[in-house]
Formats: C-alpha cells, sequence, structure tokens
C-alpha cells in the first residue's frame, strides 16, 4: 500500500498531529483547572455561610461613639446608611450593585476577606462606582476571631491587607470596621484593642433581619423588620447582607429603598 504522504508531507502530517494533541491536552488540562476552583470556591462559600447562618437572632445594636454620633446627628434631615455585611458574593453583589446604581445611591461593604480574595473584581466595581469598603472580617469564624483581641485585631488587619492589594491605598482608607455580630457581642477589651490598632466600629440601629433566622427569610418578614426598626428615627443605619445565601435581600432591594424615599430618607455613607 503507497503511503499517504512522503518525506517533508510525513513530517508536516506528523507536526499537525502533535499540536492537536498538545492543543487538545492543555485545553483540557484548562478546563480541569478551571472545574476544581469553582468547585473549591462552592465549598468555601458554602462553609462560609453555614457559619453565618448558624448565629441566630442578631439584636438590634446601637453601640459605640461612633454609631451614636451618627444616630444622634444633629442634621434635620432624615438619612439612611445603607450597610451590607458578608460580602462580596458573586451572586447577590453584582444584583446589589445594579440596583443602587439605578438608584443612584452609594452603600458600605463591610467586607469578608476571604470573600474579597475570590471576588476581586466585585471589590473593584463596588469602588469605581463609588461606594465605600470597611473591614468586617477575614475569615468571620467566631471562635477563631474572638479568640482573645489580639486575635481579631491580626483578622482584621489581614482583611485591610487584602483590601488594599486588590483595590489600592488611595482608594481605601482602612478605618472603619463592624464586629461580626455587632460590638456588643465582644467584651470591652476587643473595642480597645481595636480602638488602640488605629481603627474605629459601627454597629446598626435598623435591619431587615435577614441573619435573624438560619433559614432564608421571606420578603415579608424582611420588609415588616424594616418597618418596625427604623420607625421614629432620623438616621438609621440599615444593617443588610450581600452573602451568597441573602437572596431575598436583594430581592427587596428596590421595595427598601422606595420605601424609605417615600418616608423621606436621603442617603449617606458611614462618615470615617
Ligand atoms: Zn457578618
Amino acid at each position: 500500500m503507497k503511503p499517504l504522504f512522503k518525506g517533508k508531507g510525513q513530517i508536516l502530517l506528523l507536526i499537525i498531529i502533535i499540536n492537536v494533541v498538545t492543543f487538545c491536552l492543555f485545553y483540557n488540562l484548562g478546563v480541569y483547572h478551571r472545574m476544581k476552583n469553582n468547585y473549591i470556591k462552592k465549598i468555601e462559600i458554602k462553609k462560609l455561610n453555614k457559619e453565618a447562618e448558624s448565629r441566630k437572632n442578631i439584636q438590634l445594636v446601637n453601640n459605640g461613639d461612633e454609631t451614636n454620633a451618627i444616630i444622634n446627628n444633629k442634621d434635620q434631615r432624615k438619612i439612611a446608611y445603607l450597610t451590607f455585611d458578608d460580602g462580596p458574593s458573586p451572586n447577590n453583589t453584582p444584583k446589589i450593585l445594579d440596583i443602587l446604581k439605578i438608584n443612584n445611591i452609594k452603600a458600605t461593604f463591610f467586607i469578608i476577606g476571604k470573600n474579597a480574595e475570590m471576588n476581586p473584581e466585585l471589590l473593584k466595581r463596588e469602588v469605581k462606582e463609588g461606594h465605600e469598603l470597611a473591614i468586617h472580617s477575614y475569615c468571620h469564624i467566631i471562635n477563631i476571631i474572638y479568640k482573645s483581641p489580639d486575635a481579631y485585631v491580626n483578622d482584621i488587619k489581614r482583611c485591610f491587607d487584602i483590601i488594599v492589594s486588590i483595590v489600592g491605598k488611595n482608594s481605601f482608607n482602612g478605618k472603619l470596621i463592624r464586629f461580626p455580630d455587632g460590638s456588643f457581642s465582644v467584651s470591652k477589651q476587643f473595642r480597645n484593642a481595636i480602638a488602640k490598632a488605629g481603627y474605629i466600629y459601627v454597629d446598626w440601629n435598623a435591619l431587615v433581619g435577614d441573619a435573624e433566622k438560619p433559614t432564608m427569610m421571606p420578603d415579608n418578614y424582611l420588609f415588616d423588620r424594616l418597618k418596625t426598626t427604623t420607625h421614629n428615627k432620623s438616621h438609621v443605619i440599615i444593617l443588610l447582607h450581600d452573602a451568597a445565601s441573602k437572596k431575598t435581600t436583594t430581592e427587596i432591594l428596590p421595595e427598601v429603598i422606595s420605601y424609605l424615599k417615600e418616608k423621606g430618607y436621603t442617603f449617606d455613607l458611614i462618615p470615617e
């Protein structure tokens, strides 16, 4: 039988085959790595959500000088400070940013460092669209971060470093923090330690109750909690969450904004 190619033709065919095989090999390796990374990301997000959801009955808390200064501000205007904890998450944060953009509202995001590492583009988008970044925790695992005052200071420093590495020093002041579960959940030693390290903290005096139960809360529950906790208050620091599991928070956000506007509130960022 005659060979298909002779001499140069055979070499050319061989080169083509080698190239095709190498391309397929690298392509499949790329697909494998992407699948593996996505899987690891999903596991990490699941772990964080499980941890966040295990903390029930978050109290309404207004504690500390910074919080009180904002709440008792003599400004005659009604002001709402929208604050989102535990993000960024790939499913909720982009939608929240879209809603805020449509309404021309700037909000404060209390970041989990681990989530920032997994979603750096979302952090950059938050900054680009004029929102404020603040520190919540690097890992948000309560029994690790609250082991000692030093443990929490180290945890927030780690979160600070991650945020700076993503958005740069010029876009991030890095002084403002929010204690996971609120400042009431830690002793005075913790509050003193973060003050000594140069941070200020802020709690909240209104909420939608999206972290009050381990399950996802229905829209009407969240909306009722908003109405009750903002009632008769002229300056409201509202606790919301943009963690991956808080889908209903994202769903009711347009209504939350409409309600607050109707009640005469304007929106502002937490002063640092
Ligand atoms: Zn949190």
